[in-house]
């Protein structure tokens, strides 16, 4: 008998019909003789209305009172998911994150799980029922408070459970058929890859291919869980991610992000020192960036830009300004019409002209690049944000069909 963890986005519980289809399938998957443990999405967009409706009530931050809001959205799901499993004869049991023994660290609106003790779930399990758990909550046993773990916090949760409870495999169900060679909403003939390694699909997430939350692949990776990413609207094989992937493309795919904003501080000193000034207060203040570039403006000044999540760009301004003061600097600016977008591929690190072919690609389009970055299996460009679906299309066109590793060359 398998442990299945079954994960299932917003739009696969959109409304009741969604959930009656979700309800067959995992009643099906209980009477074929497995232990399903079930993680839900808020229905559709709730997640979306209900900050929008917070917004509309007040403009402070109330970020404890933000995460009791947002984790009534899966609590919705999770118990007419229940009711609907019932229904068709099996027994079921929907639990809150914290019932579930999700414990996270304190930080509310991006809390981390750092343990789980899935004691009910167990329970659950071992009396015969599907046990349907709310995805992208728990609590923190520090202080005793609810909390949320980001957006599209629930792949996080299924795949943590599923580590946690030694799952055979935790399938995530969602509204496209796996993961695509580049975003199929914005690159029609984009292809479904089969098999994906952990890495690519790391580095693929962490550059905005949003199917899989980057956090989530990080647990299966650790605890070696195999991820079946795959459609709830029929039954076809989706995307497999496992230690190997299959691709031997140099690049397998493009991805794109456009939730990050850019942050200048102009005229900082060069000087030993400073680069810590300017970062450590935002790495107090808990805001996590992504790409870095210093360049020497004029003699003896440098501009430091870096990129923050939009919805941090404010209190990354502040911090960047309290530096900038303490440091004599120019001033700050903040661009929040910027796109990222990434080619990621196994094969790209002993390929050499992946990253000057990138840079022709965009140059031939008339996209000029702001901001590079590198790892061995991912090169990034910060562009103007009205031309990143252009640039995801030619670098898409340019780099699929996929260009194969030339034999010899290791
Ligand atoms: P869910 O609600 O099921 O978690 P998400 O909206 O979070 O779904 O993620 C699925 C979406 O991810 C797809 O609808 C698709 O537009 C987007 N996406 C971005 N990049 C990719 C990619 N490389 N492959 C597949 N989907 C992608
Ligand atoms: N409902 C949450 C969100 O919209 C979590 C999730 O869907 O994974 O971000
Ligand atoms: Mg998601």
């Amino acid at each position: 008998m398998a442990t299945i963890v079954q994960k299932y986005g917003g739009t696969s519980v959109g409304d009741a019909e969604r959930i009656l289809a979700v309800a067959d399938r995992v009643a099906s998957a209980h009477q074929s003789g497995n232990s399903v443990v079930v993680v839900v999405s808020a229905m559709g967009r709730t997640t979306d209305e209900l900050i929008r409706l917070a917004a509309d009530i007040s403009r402070n931050s109330h970020l404890r009172e933000m995460d009791m809001l947002l984790t009534a959205g899966e609590r919705i799901s999770m118990a007419l998911l229940a009711m609907a499993i019932r229904d068709r004869g099996v027994e079921a049991l929907s639990l809150t994150g914290s019932q579930a023994g999700i414990l996270t660290d304190t930080s509310h609106g991006s809390a981390k799980i750092r343990d789980i003790r899935p004691i009910r779930v167990e329970e659950g399990l071992q009396d015969g029922k599907v046990v349907i758990v709310a995805g992208f909550q728990g609590v923190s046993p520090d202080t005793k408070e609810i909390t949320t773990l980001g957006r599209g916090g629930s792949d996080a949760t299924a795949v943590a459970m599923a580590s946690f409870l030694g799952a055979d495999v935790c399938e995530i169900y969602t509204d496209v058929d796996g993961v695509f060679t580049a975003d199929p909403r914005v690159v029609p003939d984009a292809r479904k890859l089969d098999v994906v390694s952990y890495e690519e699909m790391l580095e693929f997430a962490a550059a905005g291919a949003r199917v899989l939350m980057a956090r989530s692949v990080e647990f299966g990776r650790r605890y070696k869980v195999p991820l079946h990413v795959r459609s709830s609207f029929h039954d076809r094989e989706g995307t497999w991610i496992k230690e190997e992937g299959m691709e031997d493309a140099v690049v397998s795919g493009v991805a794109h992000d456009d939730t990050e904003a850019k942050v200048t501080v102009h005229g900082v000193p060069d000087r030993p020192g400073v680069a810590a000034s300017v970062f450590e207060p935002l790495a107090e203040a808990g805001i996590p960036v992504d790409m870095i570039v210093q360049n020497v403006a004029t003699a003896g000044h440098t501009d430091i830009s870096f990129t923050v999540p939009m919805e941090l760009a404010d209190r990354a301004r502040t911090a960047a300004m309290s530096a900038a003061e303490a440091l004599g600097a120019g001033g700050v600016d903040v661009d929040p019409d910027i796109a990222k977008v990434s080619i990621v591929g196994a094969g790209m690190g002993s390929a050499p002209g992946i990253a000057a072919r990138m840079f022709a690609v965009l140059a031939k389009a008339g996209i000029n690049i702001q901001m590079i970055s590198t790892s061995p299996i991912r090169v990034s460009c910060v562009i103007e944000r009205d031309r990143v679906e252009d640039a995801v299309a030619v670098l898409h066109e340019s780099f699929d069909p996929p260009m194969v590793q030339e034999e010899g060359r290791s």
